[in-house]
C-alpha cells in the first residue's frame, strides 16, 4: 500500500512530474510540459491535470499515493510552502502556498522546497556525494545553484545558501563583453552565475567562437582543437576554479558535485578541475571533485526524497 510518491521539478522552462517507488526510487510514467509563468489558474490546472495522467499512465489510484514532493526555482518560505519568485522565474506563484494548495487539491500531502535543495538530496543519497560525509551539489544549469548536505541530510531548514554561486570570480577588465551587457541580477560584478552557468557559457561562446554557437557544440569544436573554443573554455574553466576553491573555505566539502547538463561535456576537463582544487581548511583535507552521473530525472527522485525527509 501507498509505495508510490510524486514526484515534480518546477522549473522556469519546464516542469516535470514522475511517479517514484519509494523503496527503490525508480521512476514511472513521466509527464513533462512547458512551465506557465504568467497565469496561476492555467498552471494549476496542467500541474493537477499532468499529476493524473502519470497516474493514470502507471495504473496507480490517487489513494495509492503516499504523498508528493516538489522542487521549484525558488526560495519556499514554510509554514505552508511559499513560494518567493523574487527573480521573476515564475511569478504567478509568487506568494502563493503551493503546498497547501496542491495537498488541499489532491488530498495528499505535500512537501516543497528549493529544486537544488532536492537535487542535493539526490546526490548525496545515490548520486556522486554517497560515499561522502560533506557533500556540496553545484549544478550549473541557467544559474548556479549550490547547496551542502551533511550525511544525506540538510544543514539548514530552509534554503539559505543556494544563492551563494554569486561569489566573484571575475574582476574588471577580465570581462567578455555580452556578459556585462545585461550583467547578472546581484549585486556583485563578474559572479559566478554570471561568468560559469551554462547560460553564460553560452554567451561566451557567441562572443569568442561564432555567433550561433551552443554549447555543445563548442566542446566538440574544443576536441577538435579550434583554437577559439579552447580559449574560450580555458577562460570559462579557470573562472570555474576560482569559484570551487572559494567554496572549499566556506563549505569545506569532502567533495563537490558538479552537475547540470554541460557538465556531461567536460570529460577530461573535469579532471583538470579537481587537480586545480587546492584550497585546504586542515592539512588533512583533500576536497574532491565529482561530475554527477544522475540522469535527467534527479529533480524528480530529489523531490521524493524531499518529501521522505519531511513528511
Ligand atoms: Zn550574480
Amino acid at each position: 500500500m501507498n509505495r508510490w510518491l510524486a514526484g515534480a521539478d518546477i522549473g522556469g522552462t519546464r516542469t516535470k512530474i514522475g511517479l517514484v517507488d519509494k523503496e527503490t526510487l525508480e521512476v514511472a510514467g513521466l509527464e513533462v510540459f512547458p512551465t506557465e509563468k504568467y497565469d496561476r489558474d492555467i498552471f494549476m490546472e496542467q500541474f493537477l491535470g499532468a499529476v493524473e495522467r502519470v497516474c493514470r499512465k502507471c495504473s496507480v489510484s490517487r489513494e495509492e499515493l503516499a504523498g508528493i514532493g516538489i522542487g521549484i526555482g525558488s526560495y519556499v518560505f514554510e509554514p505552508g510552502g511559499i513560494v518567493d519568485s523574487t527573480w521573476g522565474y515564475i511569478p504567478c506563484l509568487d506568494g502563493v502556498a503551493l503546498g497547501d494548495e496542491v495537498e488541499k487539491r489532491l488530498g495528499i500531502s505535500c512537501a516543497v522546497d528549493n529544486d537544488l535543495r532536492a537535487i542535493a538530496l539526490a546526490e548525496s543519497r545515490i548520486g556522486a556525494g554517497k560515499e561522502y560525509s560533506r557533500v556540496l551539489s553545484i549544478t550549473l544549469g541557467t544559474g548556479v545553484g549550490v547547496c551542502l548536505t551533511v550525511d544525506g541530510k540538510f544543514v539548514e531548514k530552509e534554503a539559505v545558501t543556494h544563492l551563494a554561486g554569486h561569489i566573484m570570480v571575475r574582476g574588471k577588465g577580465e570581462w567578455v563583453e555580452s556578459l556585462d551587457q545585461k550583467g547578472c541580477y546581484c549585486p556583485i560584478f563578474g559572479c559566478m552565475e554570471n561568468t560559469c552557468s551554462a547560460t553564460a557559457l553560452e554567451k561566451m561562446a557567441r562572443e569568442m567562437v561564432a555567433p550561433d554557437i551552443d554549447n555543445i557544440q563548442l566542446f566538440r569544436l574544443a576536441r577538435e582543437g579550434r583554437k577559439e573554443a579552447k580559449e574560450c573554455l580555458q577562460f570559462f574553466f579557470d573562472c570555474l576554479l576560482r569559484g570551487l576553491n572559494q567554496m572549499v573555505y566556506i563549505f569545506s566539502p569532502d567533495v563537490i558535485v558538479l552537475g547540470g547538463g554541460i557538465t556531461k561535456g567536460f570529460g577530461p576537463y573535469g579532471e583538470e578541475l579537481g587537480k586545480g582544487i587546492k584550497a585546504r581548511v586542515h592539512s588533512r583535507q583533500r576536497p574532491e571533485l565529482s561530475i554527477s552521473r544522475l540522469e535527467e530525472n534527479s529533480g524528480i527522485i530529489g523531490a521524493a526524497l524531499l518529501w521522505l525527509v519531511e513528511k
